[in-house]
C-alpha cells in the first residue's frame, strides 16, 4: 500500500466518526472516506487501473478530487493533479509531459486533454455519496488489507511546480519521501489534529504531499472549491481554525475584507505564509489584527513543500527580513552558482537544500533531474540567497529571473520588495524589456492600490532611489488591473517577460 492509503486505513480505525473532509454542506467522516475510497478503488480496478499506473486528476478542488486520490492510492497507482485553473493549452502541455495511463476529468475540464489518453469522466455530485456515481462498486475491492508499505521506493505521487519560470515540471515523490514529509510535518508545533483550512489548490504540493499528514493527525480538512477571502474568514472564525496557511497576497485580501473586525479570531495562533515574499507591512498588520504569530516559509515543490521557517516569536530583524532557519532534518548550503564552491556566512550564492523530503527526481525527465539534484542528494533550488550572522536565510532572487542592464545584474525580487512599500502600490512585478542600448532595462508592472491615484514612474524612482543602485531603478512603468498568474496563482514571470519581448501589451 502507499503511505497515504495506509494512513487513511489507520485513521479510520482510530477516529471513525470524526469529520475528515468538509466542503460546504458535504462532509465525510474518516470511516466514510475510507469506505468510499475502497468502493471507488474497486470501480477503478474493474476498469483496469493497476499499481504503478499514473493517473492524472483534472478535477475541481473538492471531495471528488480527494476521493479519487485516495482510491487510486489504495490501488498503488501514482497520482498527479493538474490545476483546474490552467487553460486548455497549459493542461495539454502538462499532460503531454506526464503521459498518464489514465485521466480523470469533469466534462468541463476535459478540454485540452490530448487525444490518445484514456479519459474517464467524473460528474461532480450534488450529494456527498453520489460523488462517484457509476464508478462506485459496493463490493469490497481486492485492495490490499495490510497496513504496511509495500516498497518505499515505489512512486506515490507527482506534483507539478508552479510554472513561474516555464512549463511546470513534475516532482516525483516515492513512499519513502511521503513518509518523511508526514513525519516532519506532524512533529511541528502546529502538528495537532483539529480543523485545518486547506488554502492551496489541491494539485499543489501544499496538499498533495501533506494529505497523509492531515489524515495521520485526524484533522478535519476544510476544502474551499475556490479560495475566496470572505469564505476563508468565515470558516476560520466558525470552525475555530488555529493556523492559517497560504501566500502573502491571500493574507492581504483577508485583511482588506470590510467584515474582518466583526469576527472573533481568538482561535488563531499563527499564520504560516510562503510561496513568495511576505512584505513587512503585511506581516506587521496581520500580526496585530489577528493577534497571532506570523511565520514565513521558504520552500518549493521539489523539497516536498518543506524548507525554512521564521519562528512565530522571532524578533523583527528575523521576522521581517529573512525566511528563517531550516526545519529539523533539513540542511542548507549556499554555493557559488558557477563553480559549486560552498560559500560562507554573508556570501550570496545559490541556495542548495538537502532533506529526506526532497523529491526522487522529475517525472520522466532525466535531463532536468540531473540539473536539479546532485549525487549527494542536494537540491539546487535555482534561488539565490545569503545566510546572515543570525543563521537566517535571506532570499535575494532567482537565477532565472535575473536580467542584465548594461553589464550589471539585476534581480527583480530586490527591486519589487522596495517598490512594494510605496503607498500607491498594491502589487508589482519587475520584468526585463530588450533595449538596443542597455541590452535590457527593467519595467515595473504595477497594480495600484484601490482608492489612490496610480503612481508615476518618476515617483517610483524617487521613492526607490535611496535604497537601490541607479542601474536597478525601473526605466518604464506599466499600470495594470492585475498581474498575469500561473495556474497555481503565482505571478507568471515568463508571460510578463514574453510580453515585453514581443512588445505585446
Ligand atoms: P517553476 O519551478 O515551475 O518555475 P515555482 O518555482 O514558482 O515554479 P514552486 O515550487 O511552487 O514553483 O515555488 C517555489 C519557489 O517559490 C521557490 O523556489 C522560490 O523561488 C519561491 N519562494 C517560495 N517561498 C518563498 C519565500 N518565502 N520568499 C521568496 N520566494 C519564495
Ligand atoms: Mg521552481
Amino acid at each position: 500500500m502507499t503511505v497515504v492509503a495506509a494512513v487513511l486505513r489507520d485513521a479510520a480505525r482510530r477516529f471513525p466518526e470524526r469529520r475528515a473532509l468538509v466542503q460546504g454542506s458535504t462532509a465525510f467522516t474518516y470511516a466514510g472516506l475510507d469506505a468510499l475510497a475502497d468502493q471507488v478503488a474497486a470501480g477503478l480496478a474493474k476498469r483496469g487501473v493497476r499499481s504503478g499506473d499514473l493517473a492524472a486528476l483534472v478535477l475541481p478542488s473538492g471531495p471528488e478530487y480527494v476521493v479519487a486520490y485516495l482510491a487510486l492510492a489504495r490501488l498503488g497507482a501514482v497520482t498527479t493533479g493538474v490545476g483546474p485553473r490552467y487553460t486548455a493549452d497549459e493542461r495539454a502541455r502538462v499532460l503531454e509531459q506526464a503521459k498518464p495511463e489514465l485521466v480523470i476529468a469533469t466534462e468541463e475540464l476535459a478540454e485540452g486533454v490530448p487525444g490518445g489518453l484514456e479519459l474517464l469522466h467524473c460528474t461532480p455530485a450534488k450529494q456527498a455519496c453520489d460523488v462517484w456515481g457509476d464508478l462506485r462498486l459496493d463490493a469490497i475491492p481486492p485492495a490490499p488489507r495490510t497496513t504496511g508499505i509495500d516498497d518505499p521506493d515505489l512512486p506515490e505521487t507527482v506534483v507539478f511546480t508552479s510554472g513561474t519560470t516555464g512549463t511546470p515540471k513534475g516532482a516525483l515523490f516515492t513512499s519513502r519521501q511521503i513518509a518523511a514529509i508526514t513525519e516532519m510535518d506532524t512533529g511541528g508545533r502546529w502538528g495537532e489534529g483539529g480543523p485545518q483550512l486547506v488554502a492551496t489548490g489541491l494539485p499543489h504540493v501544499g496538499f498533495m504531499a501533506k494529505l497523509a499528514g492531515y489524515l495521520k493527525l485526524g484533522a478535519t480538512m476544510h476544502v474551499l472549491g475556490r479560495w475566496r477571502a470572505e469564505d476563508a474568514l468565515r470558516i476560520v472564525a466558525r470552525e475555530r481554525i488555529p493556523y492559517i496557511g497560504g501566500v502573502a497576497a491571500q493574507v492581504s485580501l483577508l485583511l482588506r475584507r470590510p467584515e474582518f473586525d466583526s469576527y472573533d479570531f481568538s482561535c488563531v495562533k499563527g499564520l504560516i505564509v510562503g510561496a513568495g515574499p511576505s512584505p513587512a507591512p503585511v506581516v506587521r498588520e496581520a500580526r496585530e489584527r489577528f493577534g497571532a504569530g506570523y511565520s514565513i516559509r521558504y520552500s518549493m515543490t521539489e523539497s516536498g513543500g518543506l524548507g525554512t521557517l521564521t519562528s512565530f516569536d522571532a524578533p523583527d530583524e528575523e521576522a521581517l527580513h529573512t525566511v528563517g532557519r531550516p526545519r529539523p532534518g533539513t540542511e542548507l548550503e549556499i554555493r557559488d552558482p558557477d563553480s559549486g564552491r560552498v560559500l560562507g556566512t554573508g556570501e550570496a550564492g545559490q541556495i542548495c537544500l538537502r532533506a529526506p523530503s526532497v523529491m526522487a527526481g522529475y517525472w520522466r525527465n532525466p535531463e532536468d533531474t540531473a540539473k536539479a539534484l546532485d549525487a549527494q542528494g542536494w537540491l539546487r533550488t535555482g534561488d539565490l540567497g545569503v545566510i546572515d550572522e543570525m543563521g537566517c536565510l535571506r532570499i535575494t532572487g532567482r537565477i532565472s529571473d535575473m536580467y542584465i542592464r548594461g553589464g550589471y545584474n539585476v534581480f527583480p525580487l530586490e527591486v519589487e520588495s522596495v517598490l512594494l512599500a510605496h503607498p500607491a502600490v498594491a502589487s508589482v512585478a519587475v520584468t526585463p524589456r530588450p533595449s538596443d542600448v542597455m541590452g535590457e532595462i527593467g519595467v515595473a508592472v504595477v497594480v495600484p492600490r484601490a482608492g489612490t491615484p496610480a503612481p508615476t514612474l518618476e515617483e517610483l524612482r524617487a521613492f526607490a532611489a535611496p535604497r537601490l543602485a541607479a542601474y536597478k531603478l525601473p526605466e518604464a512603468l506599466r499600470i495594470v488591473d492585475e498581474l498575469p498568474l500561473t495556474g497555481m496563482d503565482k505571478v507568471d514571470r515568463k508571460a510578463l517577460a514574453d510580453r515585453e519581448r514581443r512588445a505585446d501589451f
